[in-house]
């Protein structure tokens, strides 16, 4: 039995990174930029008016009226040659007009019979976004490894860009095991059960970024499994969850070990999810998880989200933590580390932190409770009020102190 840390090195140092693929814009939000991108020109491209209003040349000498000689619409140019001392009119976004450096905004101006009059003191260089303002030509704008959210793809549209070089999408196939699974929509029969880790893992997958690939259930014989597996491999990760204890029908480790693959651990020193195992195939990684709906979820949590996250490119591969104070006692009297299901609040910006109320591997509502993880060493306890550092589960976690605010 190995600790959780040796098991996740190991992975990680197993396991690459996919290659590159070339994709739309909006096909890569989410995703990780696999190339820097650098600018191919100034932006903006031309000094830009940043108000509806007149452009003028603050150089000229004081006067009462400025005579407006032309009118400039976003996207034109103005076509005038303008003089010191004369006004253009110019819609927010327009090009200044050459020999013009400032514009002066509708509402700080009068119309007079010959023109413009400025109402307010002149600020010489106003409300011009000038050439470069922005970025320069080749500035480093996105740096590869980063994550691509809607800001980037709106500034790689601005760049003129269309398509952007991002990690590919990992496929992972989800096998089920057992003679007990029922597909879900099934009618209840007690000498059966639900297969619900097909969804709850593929979600997982999904929210690591992963494309979830259910291949369904394999019956709890060597034969089924093994024809099971080999259609699992043809993803680029596969997952199995159950028959991989010590069981009478347990053959997920000892077909993969049948079928080349290399094993490298079984069982990991943590409750619950101990009876992990970790094998390359053919190449790529098979994770083959404990049965126990909360086991097969903490070890994804544990070794397969750092997995897909870094072989889709992420810098950052583990989940946040945060530190709270606990409002009750948790102990843990057994012999393993305990990854203990808790609910974080946020309390005048501060957490606290309760354990969910069945931490039973069986009971998925000890996650649906919860939004953390709560790492309780062997055969020990942390009294009530202590600070602990949990692990966030949630997208919808309440992060440090942003305030929602409410309508
Ligand atoms: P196993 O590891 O195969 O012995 O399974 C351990 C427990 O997890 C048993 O009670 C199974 O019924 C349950 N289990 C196994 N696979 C699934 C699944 N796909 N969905 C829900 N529960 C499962
Ligand atoms: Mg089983």
């Amino acid at each position: 039995m190995i600790s959780i840390e040796s098991a996740q090195h190991i992975i990680l140092d197993r396991i690459g990174v996919l290659p590159v693929e070339e994709v739309p814009l909006l096909q890569a939000l989410g995703r990780i930029i696999a190339k820097d991108v650098f600018t191919p020109w100034d932006a903006p491209l031309a000094d830009k008016s940043a108000m509806d209003g007149y452009a003028i040349s603050s150089r000229a000498p004081k006067r009462d009226t400025w005579p407006v000689v032309d009118f400039v619409p976003a996207g034109s140019m103005c076509t005038t040659a303008v003089a010191p001392g004369e006004a253009v009119k110019i819609m927010t976004g327009a090009t200044v007009p050459p020999g013009c450096d400032t514009v002066v905004p509708i509402e700080d101006t009068e119309q007079t019979p010959d023109g413009i009059r400025l109402i307010r003191d002149l600020k010489p260089g106003s409300h011009i976004r000038k050439r470069g303002d922005d970025l320069k030509e080749n500035d480093l704008v996105l740096t590869s490894g980063s994550i691509v959210r809607p800001q980037e793809i709106g500034l790689l549209a601005s760049l003129g860009k269309t398509t952007i070089g991002v990690y590919r999408k990992l496929r992972v196939a989800i096998l089920a095991t057992g003679d007990e699974l029922l597909d879900a929509g099934s009618a209840p029969d007690p000498s059966r059960i639900i297969n619900s880790n097909s969804y709850s893992l593929a979600a997982q997958v999904l929210e690591a970024g992963g494309e979830p690939l259910l291949i369904g259930i394999a019956a709890d014989t060597s034969e089924a499994t093994k024809e099971k597996i080999s259609e699992g491999i043809q993803a680029d990760m596969l997952i199995t969850t159950g028959g991989v204890s010590v069981g009478d029908r347990d053959f997920v480790k000892e077909t993969i070990q049948e079928m080349g693959g290399e094993l490298l651990f079984w069982k990991v020193n943590m409750k619950p999810g101990k009876p992990v195992a970790f094998a390359m195939l053919a190449g790529k990684p098979v994770f083959a998880l404990p049965g126990n709906p909360v086991a097969a979820m903490v070890a994804v949590e544990m070794f397969v989200r750092p997995a897909i996250l870094q072989m889709t490119g992420h810098s950052r591969i583990m989940k946040p933590k945060v530190r709270a104070t606990l409002a009750e006692q948790v102990t843990n009297r057994g012999e393993r580390p305990h990854l203990l299901r808790m609910r974080v609040t946020l309390k005048n910006g501060a957490y606290t932190a309760i354990a969910t109320s069945s931490q039973s591997s069986a009971n998925l509502t000890s996650l649906t409770e919860g939004n953390g993880l709560l790492r309780l060493e062997a055969n020990s306890s942390l009294s009530a009020g202590c600070s602990a550092e949990i692990t966030v589960l949630d997208h919808g976690f309440e992060m440090g102190s942003i305030n929602y605010g409410t309508l």
